[in-house]
């Protein structure tokens, strides 16, 4: 479904990306997982077109046309959806009018089988479709900005951080969410501190350091590693 190869990236003078090449299969939820700076950001805002490979030789692939320079809205209504860290709802607007929003990045209109897609995942949303997204908490609105994203119909979720600044009962139940999400069809790219969660429910998972991919594999086997036990998963 997508396919990063050789994907440099700089902010002026300074490399962040070192031509890594990444691999996610229709189905999949991979997990790419790395320290703070390691580059996961900025390889999630290049796949979505928000920054530009610095090198002709940078190739993405989404669904066998090539996005790399594409405006991000096009990738948008080819059903790659991106929710970034820090998850920007609208917060003067409703839970309801968000999710409208979310709607108007795809081309044709929003349906109630949109709505309730929505709904099915996110029954907490349900409850406060009238409620003003900034009055929600953390966690709501997490689900606010993945809820948004999902109103695109993507058939390619990728999430920055959706554990970020949350309780860990939450961050459960967000986690459980992204694996229904995924088992009702949507292929998942998903970049996490907490490495434990995201090996836990990946298929297959890559380790950024530096802007380099070091490792890869099967997240089982990444999860059994002894370097990765001792960098990423605090043993
Ligand atoms: P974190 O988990 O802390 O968000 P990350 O792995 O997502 O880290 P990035 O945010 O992708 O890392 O940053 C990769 C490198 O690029 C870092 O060295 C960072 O300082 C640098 N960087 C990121 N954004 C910019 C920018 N707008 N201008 C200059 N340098 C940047």
């Amino acid at each position: 479904m997508l396919k990063l190869e050789k994907v440099d990236v700089s902010y002026g003078s300074i490399k962040a990306l070192h031509g890594i090449s990444v691999e996610v299969k229709n189905s999949e939820i991979v997990a790419l997982i790395g320290a703070n700076g390691a580059g996961k950001s900025t390889t999630l805002r290049t796949i979505s077109g928000l920054l530009k490979p610095s090198s002709k030789e940078s190739i993405i692939t989404f669904k066998d046309v090539q996005i790399q320079g594409m405006p991000p809205h096009k990738i948008v209504e080819m059903g790659l959806s991106h929710v970034p860290e820090g998850r920007r709802v609208f917060p003067e607007m409703s839970v309801y009018e968000n999710l409208l929003m979310g709607a108007h990045s795809r081309k044709g209109k929003p349906g109630q089988e949109d709505f309730d897609r929505v709904y099915h995942h996110f029954p907490r949303l349900k409850e406060r479709i009238k409620q003003v997204a900034g009055t929600l908490s953390g966690g709501e609105q997490q689900m606010l900005a993945m809820g948004r994203a999902l109103m695109t119909r993507p058939d390619l979720l990728i999430l920055d951080e959706p554990s970020m600044g949350l309780a860990p009962m939450l961050v459960e139940e967000i986690f459980h969410i992204i694996e229904d999400i995924n088992a009702a069809g949507t292929t998942i790219l998903l970049v996490e501190q907490n490495a434990h969660l995201a090996l836990e429910i990946s298929h297959r998972a890559y380790v950024l350091e530096t802007g380099e991919i070091v490792l890869e594999g099967p997240a089982r086997e990444l999860a059994q590693n002894e370097d990765i036990r001792k960098a990423y998963l605090g043993e």
